[in-house]
């Protein structure tokens, strides 16, 4: 049930009977009229503590920003109607969320299946129990041109992750946690008000260890209107099965493949050498889901994009990688090779990850690209 408490909209069980009743009642007669009014009164306040940071966690092409104005969605041209919504309609986006629920009882959300009771409060390597943070969210213009377009990317971060890179780029969120508790109404919340705000979609970042929570917030934010595609931004280390249960849930899945040597995985990712096979497995079956980018007016509103950062010595295994894209899901597969590689947080202790690649190592991964046939890289 939704409430407003405090200045913000809760979840939360009635105190008595008659107040059910009402709540029922109220909920029935117009749950989206009411979730939308509550949104409009106390969104603002509810969520005012958060702003997006426009941080350029993977820069890739950027397309300028021209405002963000409120426009309708059939005045936006790129709109198309996700797949999450003929699921809610079905209630088997219901029987989904219940499933991810399920999987948090002794934790296999993820590759690293800690056993841990999330349920109960308990904590394993993403340091996420039942609860969850979000870092900020708004428009975001540092992603690939596709998904940006005029308006942005709808981008929310949350903290915390299951992957845990030496090298990463946003380790104050990541690692160290920052962020603010959310509740999955202030999380529908968001997504609302970034599609009211004219963003293209709705990107989750770093979404591996929150899958529950996000589709609850989802299907409140779906009964207040939400039409925008979803586009699901991990590590890539996503455990097969939880990817399976996202299908149809998620119209853009942009992973990246980060290496495929174990050695080097399990080194660099706070050791999980199973990061190549796992990655792997997901990513083919993202593309058995979505297949290539399809866009509409230059904006994406389906498919995969897979995201591979080139690491000095070619630790991240690039020649290894194209061939693997070309091979075994297509040349016609959508890749960013990203060259922005810098090192953060403790990469300066892990040489050669100390320095950035050279303008040469970049130069000879793209070749490798293009050996391989990939034909819709950049
Ligand atoms: S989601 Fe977190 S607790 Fe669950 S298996 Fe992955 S790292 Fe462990």
């Amino acid at each position: 049930m939704l409430r407003i408490q405090n200045g913000k909209i809760n979840l939360c069980m009635p105190p008595n009977a008659k107040e059910a009743q009402m709540e029922t009642d109220r909920i029935a007669s117009s749950r989206r009229k009411f979730v939308q009014n509550c949104l409009a009164a106390v969104g603002a306040a509810a969520l005012g503590g958060m702003s997006c940071t426009n941080r350029p966690m993977h820069m890739g092409f950027r397309a300028s920003a021209e405002g963000v104005p409120d426009r309708g969605m059939d005045q936006r041209g790129d709109a198309r109607s996700p797949g999450y919504l003929e699921l809610e309609r079905s209630g088997e986006l219901e029987r989904r969320e219940k499933a991810l629920w399920a999987l948090l009882e002794s934790c296999r959300l993820c590759p690293r299946r800690c056993g841990v009771n999330r349920l109960a409060g308990e904590t394993g390597v993403c340091r996420s129990a039942q609860t969850f943070k979000v870092a900020s969210y708004g428009p975001h213009f540092g992603e690939e041109a596709v998904l940006v377009g005029k308006r942005g990317s709808g981008t929310i971060f949350f903290s915390d992750c299951n992957l845990l890179c030496v090298f990463c780029q946003n380790w104050e969120i990541n690692h160290r946690g920052d962020g603010r508790l959310t509740s999955h109404a202030e999380l529908a919340g968001m997504m609302l008000e970034l599609q009211r705000r004219g963003c293209h979609n709705i990107n989750l970042v770093t979404p591996t260890h929150l899958t529950p929570h996000i589709v609850r917030a989802l299907r409140l934010a779906i009964s207040a209107g939400l039409r925008l595609p979803l586009l699901y931004n991990s590590s890539g280390y996503d455990s097969l099965d939880v990817i399976r249960l996202l299908d149809g849930v998620i119209d853009i899945y942009l992973p990246d493949f980060k290496y495929q040597d174990a050695t080097i995985a399990a080194r660099f990712s706070d050791d999980a050498p199973d990061y190549p096979r796992h990655a792997a497995a997901a990513i083919k079956e993202m593309h058995r889901q979505v297949g290539t980018l399809q866009q509409t007016n230059r904006i994406a509103h389906r498919g995969l994009l897979i995201r591979h950062l080139v690491l000095p010595e070619n630790l991240a295994g690039t020649d290894s990688f194209v061939n693997w894209v070309a091979s075994e899901l297509g040349a016609d597969t959508n890749v960013n090779i990203m060259g922005q590689y810098a090192p953060k947080y403790r990469a300066h202790e892990y040489p050669p990850l100390s320095r950035r690649p050279t303008r040469e190592e970049f130069a000879q991964a793209m070749r490798w690209a293009q050996e391989a046939g990939l034909r819709n890289f950049h």
